[in-house]
């Protein structure tokens, strides 16, 4: 069993020689084009000497050196040691710290989440003439305020005991970090933040800084699909088979169109995206038993057509009254009830299959699904129980329809 489990929380961290490998300039652009969580965008940046000439000024030179406005924290950061930092890479970062613990190196963190006015501080403490030369020089080592990676909560300081910052990049735990590409931060989903050889990034090298981007993102950055590989972000999911047979049979084009590089297997499916795949999937084939039923909920929902569709074959009357509720998440209860109805599985089998469904309204259905095959539970390899209640995943559904169709 593998001691340490990845971000996503699905399975052994990647091997080295499994990683994409990046270019520092590549490293740099990840982080910019990264899809991160919590986020939202800096529309003013934060003024800094009072002088909003000088400010401009600033700013000019900054981006002219590679510096990015960066977004801020949209909700909650979590604090580690005293440092906020985002949620998700408070997890990354005890999953880095307790590899490189493993391989016998002890990081220290240093700083993550820093304001807008906590930069202003740093800047203006060093900044004592606005000469552009003067800019120019103090921006070497400091961002300007608003285009800190620290103020999105994802970059991190980090150093070994008994290596200040400017000495980090001569500790053992930074050769162990950069070996292989990076391979120790990325399989955690970190990546350098200044690597020594980027061409255009803001400030000089700094090896003691990382930023968390994620697995999804690493494995995404300069994606290509091929016939075998469809998406970028299924990666690590066990249903990434059942993804690609929902591509080959038309059901799926991913998550992000246009690029639909990405599938977001860990998306909860709702009902009305449920109604568009069970159009795709038997829209030729059902015939329909009457009206279609005129949900009060359904009229600005994308899925209109499909829940339409849905409820003239029969399958649903919806959620209730006069309303099929296309935004909540599709139970698996209630999945069970639409999967029999919209495959006709008339045989309800010998009996209770499972502990957990005697309380649900959805039951029978339940025992229909599992006397077809299409679900053996969801506590494998007991099986013992179908978590009627539970929401469906992306993926999840990917292996119901496909168990279904096939
Ligand atoms: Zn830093």
């Amino acid at each position: 069993m593998a001691l340490i489990v990845s971000a996503l929380g699905l399975g052994a961290p990647a091997l080295a020689d499994e990683l994409p490998t990046f270019t520092d300039d590549e490293f740099n652009d990840l982080f910019t084009n990264a899809t991160l969580e919590n986020l939202a965008p800096l529309e003013v940046p934060p003024a800094i000497t009072g002088n909003a000439s000088v400010d401009q000024r600033i700013r000019e030179i900054g981006e002219a050196k590679g510096y990015v406005r960066r977004p801020l924290p949209a909700g909650q950061l979590t604090s580690v040691s005293g440092y906020p930092m985002q949620p998700s890479a408070v997890v990354a970062w005890k999953e880095l710290k307790a590899a490189a613990s493993q391989a016998g190196h002890t990081l220290l963190l240093r700083s993550a989440y820093r304001s807008h006015g906590t930069q202003v501080h740093i800047l203006l403490r060093r900044l004592t003439s606005y000469t552009d030369a003067a800019i120019e020089y103090r921006l070497r080592a400091v961002a300007v305020p608003g285009y800190s990676k620290h103020h999105t909560g994802y970059a991190i300081d980090i150093t070994q005991p008994g290596y200040a910052f400017t000495s980090f990049k001569n500790s053992p735990a930074y050769s162990w970090l950069v070996a292989d590409n990076y391979a120790n931060a990325k399989r955690y989903g970190w990546i350098p933040s200044y690597p020594p050889n980027a061409t255009l990034q803001g400030p000089l090298p700094e090896a003691w800084e990382l930023t968390y981007v994620g697995m999804d993102n690493i494995w995404c950055y300069g994606f290509e699909a091929s016939s075998e590989n469809s998406f970028c972000d299924d990666r690590n999911s066990v249903f990434e088979a059942d993804i690609e047979w929902m591509v080959g049979a038309g059901l799926t084009t991913g998550c992000n169109q246009p690029l639909g590089d990405r599938f977001c297997p860990e998306d909860l499916v709702t009902r009305g995206e449920l109604a568009a795949f069970l159009n795709r999937a038997l829209g030729d084939s059902l015939s329909l038993v009457g009206e279609p039923i005129t949900f009060a909920d359904t009229v600005d929902s994308v899925f209109a057509e499909d829940i339409a569709w849905l409820s003239a074959t029969g399958i649903t009357n919806g959620c209730g009254e006069d309303s099929f509720c296309p935004t909540d998440p599709v139970t698996r209860g209630q999945l069970a009830a639409f999967l029999v109805r919209a495959y006709s599985y008339d045989d309800a089998g010998q009996g209770d299959l499972f502990i957990d469904d005697d309380d649900s309204i959805f039951e029978d259905q339940i025992e229909r699904l599992a006397t077809a095959g299409v679900t053996t539970g969801c506590n494998p390899p007991e099986s013992n129980r179908y978590c009627p209640q539970d929401r469906v995943t992306r993926s999840q559904l990917a292996a119901f329809l496909r168990r279904s169709i096939e």
